[in-house]
C-alpha cells in the first residue's frame, strides 16, 4: 500500500513538473515571439524610413535586454547584415543612383551557414523556427529566427524577387525558466514527502486499530493454546473479518478441547494396557532415544528402566546383533536372557502413509511355555515305562540315521532283543513285577550304549538301540555285554536273559532301514531258536 501511494505521488509530481516546465516554456516562446514581433516591426519603420544605416545601432540596443544572449539581423544566407556594402551595392545599382553611401569598413560575419538546415526552413516556409540547445558554455537557451518578408514597400530598393528579404536571430536564455523549474519540482517533492508521511502515518495508525491489534491478540492466544491452555478464548467484536476471525478461532478452540479429551481418554486406556500389560514394551522416537518402557519389561528384563533407557533400543538385552535379526526378519525370536526363555518381537513403527516413527520391542516371557513343549515333545518320544526312546521315535530316527549312513559312508548298526519267557514271568510272578524287570533291561541298556546312541523299546518286551557309527562287530560286542550285564542283575531274588539279534551296515547290504531292522529281527529269531540267552548277528553262520 505504501509503495502505491509513493509510486501514485511520485506519478503526480512527476507530471505537475514536467506540466509546469512545459507552461513555463510556452510562456518563454510567447514573450520571445512577441518581442521579435516589435523588433521586426521596429525595424521595418528603420527601413522604410531610409535609415538601414541605424538598423545595427538598433540590434545592438537589443543584445543589452537582459535575458536575451544574442540578437543578430541576417541576410537570408546567414551573413550578418548591415555589416558589409553588398546589400548597399545591389540597392544603388537598383536604383541607378548612389542613393546609399559605401560603408569605409567592411566586416563579414558568417553567423549561419547558408545552407543551415533551421535557416532554410525559416526562409522556405516564412514562418518563424524555434531552435531549443545549448550554447558554448554548456546553457540552455532558445534561438528563434523570424524571416522578415519582402513587402511591396520593400520593393522599390530591394526588388520583389525573393520572398523574404533576411532573418531575425534572437537567443534567449533559459536559464530563468530551468531554475523556475527546479524550483518548482523542489517544492512538489517536499509537499508528496509530507503527504507520504501523512498517508504511511495514518494507514499504520488505522491498520495498526484494525488488523493488527485483533491479529496480535489472537496470536497470543494461539501461543497460549500452544502452550497447553485450551480453556483460553479471544473476545468475539464486531461481525466485520477480525470479528468472524475471532469467532472461527474460539469454534476451532472448542473443537480442539474436544479432540484433546477424546485422546486423552484413549491414552488413559492405552497407559492402563501398557502399565498393566504382560508383555514388556520398549518404544523409541524416530531418532531411536527409547521413550517408553513398561513395568512388565523392567520385570521380564530385570534391568531397571534407566539402564534400559541409558542402553539403547540395541542393547535392551544387551546383544545388538540380535535385536538387527530381529528387526530384520520381522517375526518374533527367542532368546535364553538371564535364566528366562523371551520371545521378543522387534518392528519399525510406520504410520498409515510409510513414514517411519520409532521402533517398538514386545517381550515375552515363554519360560514355563518353552519348558510344556520340552516335556510335550519329550512325553511324545519317549515310553512311560521305561524312559527309552518310543517306537514312533525309533522309526524316524532309523530313517534318518540310514540315510545319514549310506550318505557319510559311515557305519550303522541295530541290536534288537527280547527278553526270553517273559510271559512266563508274567504270569509267575505277576505284572507288576515284570514291568520292573522291563525297567531294569532298559536301565541295562542305557548304562551301556554311548551318549549319541538312540535305546527305544520296540514295543511289549521288545527293545531296539540304534547305534550310529558301530560296526556290526562292536554292536555284536556290547550285545554280548548287555545279555550279561541282564542276566545278572536280580530283582527280589529272581533273574531274567534276553535274546539278541544284530544287524550292521555296511556288513549286510540292505535297500533301506527297513531291511536293517528285518535282519535284527531274523537274527533274533535266530538266537531264540538256538536256545535263547545268546547273540546272533545278521549275515554271520553263528
Ligand atoms: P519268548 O521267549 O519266545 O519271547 O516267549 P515270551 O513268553 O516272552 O513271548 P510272548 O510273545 O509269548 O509273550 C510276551 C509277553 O510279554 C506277553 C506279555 O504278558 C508280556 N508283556 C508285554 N508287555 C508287557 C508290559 O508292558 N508289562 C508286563 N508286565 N508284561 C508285558
Ligand atoms: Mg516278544
Ligand atoms: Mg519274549
Amino acid at each position: 500500500m505504501a509503495l502505491a501511494t509513493t509510486l501514485g505521488l511520485i506519478a503526480t509530481v512527476g507530471f505537475f513538473s514536467w506540466h509546469q516546465e512545459q507552461t513555463l516554456l510556452k510562456q518563454n516562446e510567447f514573450s520571445v515571439r512577441k518581442l521579435n514581433d516589435t523588433v521586426s516591426a521596429g525595424l521595418h519603420s528603420v527601413m522604410l524610413a531610409g535609415s538601414a544605416d541605424i538598423a545595427q545601432a538598433f540590434a545592438d540596443r537589443i543584445k543589452k535586454v537582459p535575458e536575451i544572449i544574442e540578437f543578430r539581423i541576417l541576410r537570408i544566407d546567414g551573413v550578418e547584415a548591415f555589416r558589409d556594402n553588398q546589400t548597399i551595392d545591389a540597392v544603388n545599382l537598383r536604383r541607378g543612383e548612389e542613393e546609399f553611401f559605401r560603408r569605409d569598413d567592411e566586416h563579414v560575419t558568417q553567423v549561419m551557414k547558408p545552407d543551415d538546415p533551421d535557416l532554410r526552413r525559416a526562409v522556405d516556409t516564412t514562418e518563424p523556427v524555434m531552435i531549443y540547445g545549448e550554447d558554448a558554455a554548456g546553457n540552455r537557451q532558445l534561438v528563434l529566427l523570424t524571416p522578415l518578408k519582402n513587402q511591396s514597400s520593400c520593393y522599390k530598393c530591394h526588388g520583389k524577387a525573393k520572398p523574404v528579404r533576411g532573418v531575425l536571430r534572437l537567443a534567449t536564455s533559459l536559464t530563468a525558466v530551468e531554475r523556475d523549474t527546479l524550483k518548482a519540482r523542489q517544492e512538489s517533492i517536499a509537499v508528496m514527502g509530507l503527504a507520504l508521511l501523512v498517508t504511511v502515518l495514518a494507514t499504520g495508525y488505522m491498520l495498526g486499530r484494525i488488523v493488527v491489534r485483533p491479529i496480535e491478540k489472537v496470536t497470543y492466544a494461539m501461543a497460549r493454546i500452544s502452550g497447553g491452555d485450551l480453556e483460553y478464548k479471544v473476545a468475539e467484536r464486531g461481525s466485520d473479518e477480525i470479528g468472524r476471525m475471532g469467532a472461527s478461532f474460539n469454534l476451532m478452540v472448542t473443537e480442539l478441547q474436544k479432540t484433546d479429551r477424546n485422546l486423552r481418554r484413549e491414552q488413559d486406556k492405552l497407559t492402563t494396557v501398557i502399565e498393566t500389560a504382560t508383555e514388556g514394551m520398549i518404544v523409541t522416537d524416530v531418532a531411536g532415544k527409547v521413550v517408553l518402557v513398561n513395568p512388565a519389561a523392567v520385570e521380564l528384563l530385570g534391568r531397571s528402566m534407566e539402564e534400559i533407557v541409558a542402553g539403547g533400543f540395541f542393547e535392551i538385552v544387551e546383544d545388538r546383533g540380535f535385536i538387527e535379526e530381529c528387526l530384520r526378519l520381522g517375526t518374533p525370536q527367542d532368546l535364553e536372557y538371564r535364566q528366562r526363555s523371551l520371545e521378543i518381537h522387534a518392528a519399525v513403527i510406520r504410520t498409515g502413509a510409510g513414514q517411519v516413527v520409532g521402533s517398538v520391542a514386545l517381550v515375552r516371557d515363554v519360560t514355563e511355555a518353552r519348558r510344556l513343549q520340552d516335556e510335550l515333545r519329550r512325553l511324545a518320544t519317549t515310553d512311560a515305562l521305561t524312559g527309552l526312546y518310543n517306537r514312533r521315535f525309533l522309526d524316524a530316527t532309523l530313517h534318518t540315521e540310514y540315510n545319514r549312513a549310506v550318505r557319510g559312508r559311515s557305519p550303522l548298526a541295530v541290536i534288537m532283543f527280547d527278553i526270553d519267557h517273559f510271559k512266563r514271568f508274567n504270569d509267575t510272578h505277576g505284572h507288576d513285577l515284570g514291568d520292573r524287570v522291563l525297567q531294569m533291561v532298559a536301565r541295562c541298556l542305557r548304562e551301556l550304549v554311548r551318549p549319541f546312541d538312540y535305546p527305544c523299546r520296540y514295543g511289549g518286551e521288545e527293545f531296539v538301540a540304534i547305534l550310529p557309527g558301530m560296526s556290526a562287530e562292536e554292536a555284536a560286542k556290547l550285545a554280548e555285554s548287555l545279555r550279561l550285564k541282564v542276566a545278572q542283575t536280580v530283582i527280589e531274588g529272581l533273574n531274567v536273559h534276553v535274546s539278541l539279534g544284530v544287524a550292521g551296515y555296511p556288513a549286510i547290504q540292505v535297500a533301506g532301514s527297513e531291511e536293517l531292522i528285518e535282519a535284527a529281527d531274523a537274527a533274533l529269531y535266530r538266537a531264540k531258536d538256538s536256545g535263547r540267552n545268546c547273540v546272533m548277528t545278521a549275515g554271520a553262520t553263528a
